[in-house]
């Protein structure tokens, strides 16, 4: 199958944001164009983010902004993918949350309890925390150091989260400062693990084959696709340069300049 086919096969687009629909403030210049033939051709999309700085009304008040209208049901974001695992695995267990004040209201509002007594901690979580402060390292290193058995988990495995000016650490890089203090690393939600396509499509009754994940990262958003069995396309718009393509094991069924060319696709006859 080639690109402009499996294109108009698809149905449910998943979108990484940041470096694909937009980079940090900017929106890209077809994004809204975008969305709406989506629309207009029968389809639909969510915007599917490893970010869990940000809570889901967070992102609707950035892309509000931008003059894009989204909903809670728009989202997959690792911090619901995070909530639903842990209501799968570790139901009615108390929190302790290394992440944003965010996400921390987002898991209580799914249910869980969370605390910083660490002596009342039964899972430990790990989030993008542009909140980060030594304490929460401290507190992270104790428990896993003085209660090994303890459940460790993380939102997301980015290395590095983009802005406007470069790159700033995210969850990955905060996991490995803990792990050169504990040796311990954590189970890993967000992509690459395919349980956000996953989740994306069992929300929205649409199948493998008409499903494609679209994403500016290939150790992230394409394996995530892979993973999940689903079209996998890498787009150039944010941080993958050719040369890491050339040299990276794993690749894309596709490779787009831009998402501008998903558009280019559906707007021919
Ligand atoms: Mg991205």
């Amino acid at each position: 199958m080639n690109k402009h086919e499996a294109i108009k096969q698809t149905k449910l687009y998943l979108f990484d944001m940041d470096g694909t629909l937009y980079l940090g403030d900017r929106l890209y210049d077809f994004t809204i164009e975008l969305l709406q033939t989506i629309k207009a051709c029968g389809g639909k999309y969510l915007f599917m983010t490893n970010n869990s700085s940000k809570s889901v009304a967070d992102y609707i008040k950035k892309l509000a902004k931008f003059g894009i209208e989204a909903t809670r049901e728009d989202f997959i974001t690792s911090s619901q993918a995070t909530a639903y695992y842990l209501k799968e695995h570790h139901k009615d267990q108390t929190l302790y949350v290394c992440g944003t004040n965010s996400l921390k209201k987002e898991l209580e509002m799914e249910g869980f309890t969370v605390t910083e007594n660490l002596d009342e901690v039964e899972c430990i979580v790990m989030g993008f925390d542009t909140e980060l402060t030594f304490k929460k390292l401290e507190d992270v290193s104790k428990l896993l150091l003085t209660r090994p058995e303890l459940p460790y988990i993380a939102t997301n495995p980015d290395l590095v989260c983009p802005t406007e000016y470069g790159s700033v650490p995210d969850c990955g890089s905060v996991c490995g400062m803990i792990f050169n203090a504990t040796g311990k690393k954590p189970i890993v939600i967000g992509k690459p693990s395919p349980l956000m396509p996953q989740l994306a499509m069992s929300h929205t009754g649409f199948a493998k084959d008409e499903t494609a994940v679209f994403g500016d990262r290939i150790y992230t958003d394409v394996k995530s696709g892979l993973n999940a069995g689903i079209l996998s396309v890498l787009v150039m718009s944010g941080e993958t340069t050719y040369e890491i393509l050339e040299a990276s094991e794993e690749k894309p069924h596709f490779v787009m300049e831009s998402a501008k060319e998903i558009l280019e696709i559906l707007k021919e006859k």
